[in-house]
This record gives C-alpha cells, structure tokens and sequence, in this order.
C-alpha cells in the first residue's frame, strides 16, 4: 500500500488530498528562540495558526508539508495537536533548510552520521517524540553555490532516501547540475527530488527548470504570493503576473513534474516576518489564476492532488 509518514502516523497517499507541498507552521533562524525582543508566547503562535489551518480545511485543503528542517524551529509535537485540532494532516521533515542554518554540531558531522540522523527521524522518529519525518530538507546556502557542507547533507539525504524510500525536497534549485552530480553517484532517481524555488524572483533566471525536469526532477514553483505589488515586499518577490506566465509555460511542457506552494509561515519564529500572504493564497489567488487561465479541473487536481502524492509515497 502506498504510504506518507505525517505527524499523526502513517496514512495512504490516496488520503492527502489537495496538498500544500512546501510550508512552514513557523520558521526561525537558528538561535531566534534566544531573541527576547520577537519571541512569541505557544499560545501566541497557536492563536496566530489556528485560523490559517482551519481555513486551509474549510477551502478543501487535506495536506501540509512543513518544509522546516532541523534547528529552524522545528516541533512536531506541536505540529501533532495542530493536526488534530483542525482536521489537517501535517507532513513534518528531516534535514536542513541549507548548510548554513544547520549548527555546529551538525555542520562538523560525516556524511555517513548526517544520514544515519536522518533515517533515524523517517524510520524511528524525530527526538523521542515517535513522530516521523516524512521528506528530507536540503538547500544551497547563501551565495549561490553549494558549499562543501551542502554537498555533505545532499549526499546524505540521498542515502537516507535510498534506504528509506523518503523523497528530498530542496531550498532552491541553482547549482542543480552539482545537485545532480550528486544524485547521480548515489544512484538516487531524480523524481524522489523536489528542486525547489523555481520562481523566486532572485533565483528564477538562474534556475534551470526544464533542464532539471528533462532529466526527471520535480520542479517546485512554491513561493507564490510573494509578490512585489506587497506593500512591504521581501527581496524574492516577484511581479504577479511574471511567475504566474512562468508557470503556465512550465505546466504546458512538463505537467507531471510540477508542484505548486506558497512558502508562507503560519507564525514566523523569532522575527516579525513577511506579511501579506498565506498558504490559503492557494486557494484563494492562485488556483483563480489558473482557471482564468484556462488550466482545466484535471490539471489542477494533478498539480494538487497527483503529482504531490506520487512524490511524498514512501518508495522501496
Ligand atoms: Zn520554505
């Protein structure tokens, strides 16, 4: 039986529904829970989520991947009252967001521990919590080119899939040829990969999209609604209708290898965060879009429902 790990137990892919593949319940900087001055009470943040979740399931919403990796905030126990408290089903993950949010101790670790640490959380459980991860968090770092610590936690998180059938989804998608390289000499087949953050508006150009899609790579198109027409709008946000025209060319060549999300934090950790948007900017801006569009109802539910399911079954 086809099976993903969220943070309530295991459950058939068949059972996700329209997914949210890339968001955060709350994201922070290592360190963020040090800072006295942004730090917000539990039922600050519990208060500032609820709503967003209970709306994602009144819109139709089944599924919520939790794309914060280890030392960002990360906890699943409170992911799990989460999920039972508004009918959600949250996918947490293992891994890094990129090298340079993974601590010291991580930082300074083997390649072989970094896997062994990962398979732990997909097969036993995150801390002693019995809550398993069910994708692996990689990403570059800062700068453009993956660092050697990157390409130690890629490396990594491809053995950790290999072994346990757990698929990898990345904070961007440049440098995707070394990615690849890595992959390759794994022997991990690149549809068990996301290659996220193919539509910021920093990185978009420098992204290879329908290469990585040629070679059977997911592409992520998953942070729509940072956008540059916000009032306030963060250094990635991109004109509206440029990463939506980016889309639909990308639909149009490669349906089957792209996921679609909106990267927004439920309740920022530590620092006050983008305002302006949600995930409900799925249902509520971006599927519209897509019917204006033209993107017919099969598409949608396999850009929503299908392509998220294939790629988060657990495969061994
Ligand atoms: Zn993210």
């Amino acid at each position: 039986m086809s099976r993903v790990n969220t943070v309530l137990g295991a459950i058939p892919a068949e059972e996700l529904g329209i997914v949210a593949v890339h968001e955060h319940i709350g994201y922070g900087m290592p360190g963020s829970e040090l800072d006295s001055r942004w730090w917000k009470t539990p039922e600050e943040r519990y208060e500032e989520t609820v709503p967003k979740l209970r709306a994602f399931h009144e819109y139709g919403g089944g599924t919520f991947v939790d794309a914060t990796g280890i030392c960002n905030g990360r906890d699943v126990d409170y992911y799990a009252s989460l999920s039972a408290k508004t009918g959600v089903h949250i996918v947490a993950c293992t891994g890094f967001v990129g090298g340079d949010t993974a601590l010291p101790f991580f930082a300074r670790a083997s390649v072989e521990y970094l896997a062994q640490q990962f398979i732990h959380e997909i097969t036993v459980g995150i801390g002693d919590t019995r809550r398993r991860a069910g994708v692996i968090k990689v990403g570059v770092s800062r700068g453009g080119r993956m660092t050697d610590l990157d390409k130690r936690i890629y490396r990594a998180a491809a053995r950790a899939a290999l072994r346990t059938g757990v698929p990898i989804l990345t904070h961007l998608a440049i440098d995707a040829e070394t990615a690849i390289a890595i992959f390759g000499e794994e022997g991990l087949p690149l549809d068990r990969v996301l290659f996220g953050h193919a539509d910021d508006g920093v990185n978009a150009q420098k992204t290879r999209d329908t290469w990585i899609a040629e070679r059977g790579g997911r592409v992520g198109f998953d942070t729509f609604g940072y956008e540059t027409e916000l009032e306030d709008p963060p250094f990635w946000a991109r004109p509206r209708k440029e990463r939506l025209d980016h889309f639909l060319r990308f639909i149009e060549q490669h349906p089957d290898k792209a996921l679609a999300s909106a990267d927004a934090n439920c309740s920022p950790l530590g620092w006050p965060g983008v305002k302006g948007h949600t995930v409900n900017y799925i249902f509520e801006d971006l599927i519209p879009d897509l019917r204006s569009a033209g993107v017919g109802e099969a598409l949608i539910t396999r850009l929503f429902v299908d392509n998220p399911a294939d790629f988060l079954t657990i495969k061994n």
